[in-house]
């Protein structure tokens, strides 16, 4: 047997192994510049090297060749190009999941961002491409991959990408419309070139758990993978044809062959199941466990019931760490990282709220907070339409708990050394770019991780192997397996389940730092949309928002606030509780309050603006906080009439919403002072939680009810005088209501079929006459 030590992993490309009669001493290697001899008698060549000398081999190898006597593809692993368009780092951490799977299944990722566009050339691209992608806004392909599409979109040739095999993951959130847009675009622009698909498209929904979709989608991916790899394996094979013809005798070759046969199995990394498999034998009901219940409450996950409980259980292989930690205690003065280094490529200005109202009486069922921010020492810009974003951290008591809880207390202002384990087997591995080098512990954690969001079912079996305790890490496995999808879904997806109630709940779970850093994504910035008009307030940019509540409950004894919207409210309450409604901001300065800060930058919503037209009608529809945008478009508007006596103005709509007229009309007073100076023409509003006064009205509840009472009028602005319609708000349920009402309005109006209505708003909206800008 040949003297081979370990396994042969040569990942880049697909190798051959050959098998040659002659010591390769003998063999005349200029003519081999890209062999490489792992044997006397046997080299190993990239694949399309070995294709294109043994076709020429009797014009290139002279005048005493060696003669081949065997030869198998050595690299069983096929290269895939692996692509994500990630917004919130969901698509990355998928494309990451397949690319450390892949390997296992005899197959090599090279995985990018689809931004990184100069290390992949899809033009050349033969092997087979995999794309993961997001969506964002109304139905868009993340920022990341704006470029990207934009590419695709470009003028090329009908079947400049025919040559491509590829599959694409689409996810979105089916609450909203255009569900799973992004990946539909990427997708639609491959297909008009000409790509083809080896594999159907996945939608992946977030609205009932991506996992859904996702898991069974990857597991099909390798099947069509290896189909589609199969062809090429034959093509490999008929290289042995081609060495028939050439003259080596049959002893030589069956000898050398047993030989390589023997060398193919160590070379070859068998196939392992992606899961591996636990049995359920040794759990026992955790008497820890069974204690904590007793003395408090213990969140109902955590205890594992039948049959789960007993169940043979697949989870997902280890994720590979790939992250160094080390802490430095600097003797300077610790650097404390600015926000600015958070944001990257924008221009962030850091500007104080000046203004606070609470716009919601006290037993409304949601706290709306009107902020104003002074921008008048910046140079930012806006118009009525656009949204910025706020740099917020997570919570102060949830970080310095989770400090404590990781046994870090006496680090927390150490500065934090990450670095790539040397020769790790991640694929890709890079450290998070979103972590500013030479950030403290505490920065981190506050400004850099997104604490709050639901471990993936890899970090749930990362933190098994830092579980000391059976009954608890058998816990975390079931949550991870594939048997436990379920429970994954109603415990830790449906209740938001975070790091931290993991932590408080499994007293024996102890993850390093690094884990952490591996597993939790970026914190992301959250975005508001002006509700001002720079003409009508100079200098000032006003937004407003509903405190994001999450009331404890069995699964999470803790109640909680949004994150963003939390720390707003915080930052704000001495303002609101020393000036009731309206905030005096003088008085305040005068009490010794310091006005808070908030770091923004602009995000402008290009389409989402007043037409350039006056006379173009335009109907809002803006119930709750969705009305933000047109309190500034009615600012606007208003200047542009002072401004313009003698221009033409089309009538101006809007449709807004709450649940009562007396706790939760937010900006009651302004918007009838628009109508009283006709700026609005008509204001339409109803109260889904009021009784209705007037039962002859219709007896709307929601804003697309509002619109059906007023179809005739609609239909006449938006078709008749090609006026303008924004929708503005809760995108989950109330666009997607509004859409179909306003499909049904026109069906019955124009007196077509519903297809034909669709396709008139579809017309609509390619016109940018029907604009949408919603949030959940
Ligand atoms: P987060 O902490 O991010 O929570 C948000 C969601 O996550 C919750 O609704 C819930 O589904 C889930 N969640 C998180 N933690 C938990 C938990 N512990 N338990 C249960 N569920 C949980 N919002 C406005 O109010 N006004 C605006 O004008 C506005 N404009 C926007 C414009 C744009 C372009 C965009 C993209 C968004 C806009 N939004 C607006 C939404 C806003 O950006 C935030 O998403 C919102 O304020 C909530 O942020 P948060 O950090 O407080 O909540």
């Amino acid at each position: 047997m040949l003297p081979m030590s370990g396994t042969l992993k040569v990942s880049s490309w697909s190798w051959i192994l050959v098998g040659i009669t002659e010591k390769v001493g003998s063999v005349r290697t200029a003519h081999f510049p890209r062999f490489r001899a792992i044997h006397d008698r046997l080299v190993i060549c990239p694949r399309r090297v070995f294709l294109t000398v043994a076709l020429r081999k009797r014009t290139i190898i002279t005048p005493s060749p060696p003669t081949w006597c065997g030869v198998m593809p050595l690299e069983t692993k096929h290269r895939i190009l692996l692509l994500y368009a990630s917004q919130s780092g969901q698509a990355k951490a998928i494309a990451e999941e397949i690319a450390e799977t892949a390997d296992g299944k005899g197959f090599v990722a090279d995985i990018y961002c689809v931004s990184q566009m100069e290390q992949f050339n899809l033009e050349k691209e033969r092997a087979p491409v995999v794309i993961i992608s997001s969506t964002t806004g109304v139905g868009e392909v993340p920022d990341t991959a704006r470029k990207f599409a934009q590419e695709l979109n470009s003028d090329l040739p009908a079947n400049f990408y025919s040559h491509m095999k590829y599959a694409v993951l689409a996810l979105g959130d089916s609450n909203y419309s255009h569900f799973a847009n992004g990946g539909k675009i990427i997708d639609k622009c491959l297909q008009q070139l000409g790509a083809q698909h080896f594999y159907a498209t996945g939608y992946a929904d977030d609205g009932v758990g991506l996992e859904l979709v996702v898991e069974p989608w990857i597991e099909g991916l390798w099947d069509a993978l290896n189909e589609l790899c199969k062809g090429q394996k034959e093509e490999i094979n008929s290289i042995e044809n081609i060495l028939a013809m050439n003259d080596v005798s049959t002893a030589d070759r069956s000898s050398e062959l047993a030989d390589i046969e023997l060398l193919k199995l160590e070379a070859n990394v068998p196939p392992t199941a992606k899961d591996s498999v636990i049995s359920s034998v040794g759990v026992e009901q955790n008497p820890i466990v069974a204690g904590f219940q007793e003395c408090c409450q213990v969140p109902t996950w955590v205890q594992s019931e039948k049959p789960l409980s007993e169940s043979a259980l697949n989870i997902p292989s280890l994720p590979v760490e790939y992250l160094n930690v080390e802490f430095q205690e600097s003797t300077e003065q610790v650097y404390q990282q600015e926000c600015f280094s958070l944001a990257p490529g924008v221009t962030l200005f850091q500007v104080p709220v000046t203004k606070a109202i609470s716009l919601t009486r006290e037993d409304a069922v949601k706290t709306a907070l009107f902020l104003e921010l002074d921008i008048s020492k910046t140079s930012m810009m806006y118009e009525p339409g656009d949204a910025f974003s706020v740099i917020c951290p997570n919570n102060k008591s949830e970080v310095e708990e989770l400090i404590q809880r990781l046994g870090l207390a006496n680090k927390k202002d150490h500065v934090v050394e990450i670095s790539i384990i040397p020769n790790n087997k991640k694929k890709g591995a890079h450290l998070p770019e979103y972590i500013p080098k030479k950030s403290t512990l505490q920065f981190i954690l506050t400004w850099c991780l997104e604490i709050r969001s639901v471990p993936k079912k890899a970090c749930l079996r990362a933190l098994a192997e830092h579980t000391s305790d059976s009954f608890e890490k058998r816990r975390l496995q079931e949550l991870s397996s594939r048997q436990g999808a379920a429970d994954y879904t109603r415990y830790m997806r449906d209740h938001n389940i975070c790091l931290l109630d993991i932590l408080r709940a499994l007293p024996s779970c102890h993850p390093p730092l690094s884990l952490l850093l591996e597993h939790l994504p970026k914190l992301q910035v959250r975005s508001y949309s002006a509700a001002s008009s720079p003409k009508y307030h100079p200098g000032k940019l006003h937004f407003v928002f509903n405190i994001v509540e999450f009331p404890s409950c069995p699964e999470k004894p803790v109640d909680r606030r949004g994150v963003c919207t939390g720390w707003l409210a915080q930052q704000v309450t001495p303002m609101l509780q020393n000036c009731e409604n309206e905030t005096i901001i003088g008085d305040c300065l005068s009490n010794g309050f310091e006005l808070p800060q908030a770091s923004i930058f602009s995000r402008q919503n290009p389409f989402f603006h007043l037409p350039a037209v006056t006379a173009a009608p335009i109907i809002m529809v803006g119930p709750g906080t969705g009305v933000a945008p047109f309190i500034g478009f009615l600012q606007h508007r208003q200047k542009q009439k002072e401004e313009n006596p003698d221009s033409v103005f089309g009538e101006t709509w809007l449709f807004y919403g709450c649940r009562h007229h007396d706790r939760d009309y937010l900006f009651r007073n302004e918007l009838k002072g628009f109508q009283d100076n006709g700026t609005l023409t008509q204001l339409k509003v109803c109260f889904s939680r009021d009784l209705p006064k007037d039962t002859t009205a219709g007896n709307p509840k929601y804003v697309q009810h509002l619109l059906h009472l007023f179809a005739e009028d609609v239909t006449k602005m938006l078709l008749d005088e090609k006026g303008y319609f924004y929708v503005c708000g809760d995108g989950k349920n109330m666009a997607k209501d509004v859409a179909s009402s306003l499909t049904q309005i026109v069906s019955e109006k124009l007196g077509v079929d519903t297809l034909v209505a669709m396709k008139i708003l579809a017309d609509l909206r390619e016109e940018k006459r029907y604009l949408q800008d919603v949030w959940s």
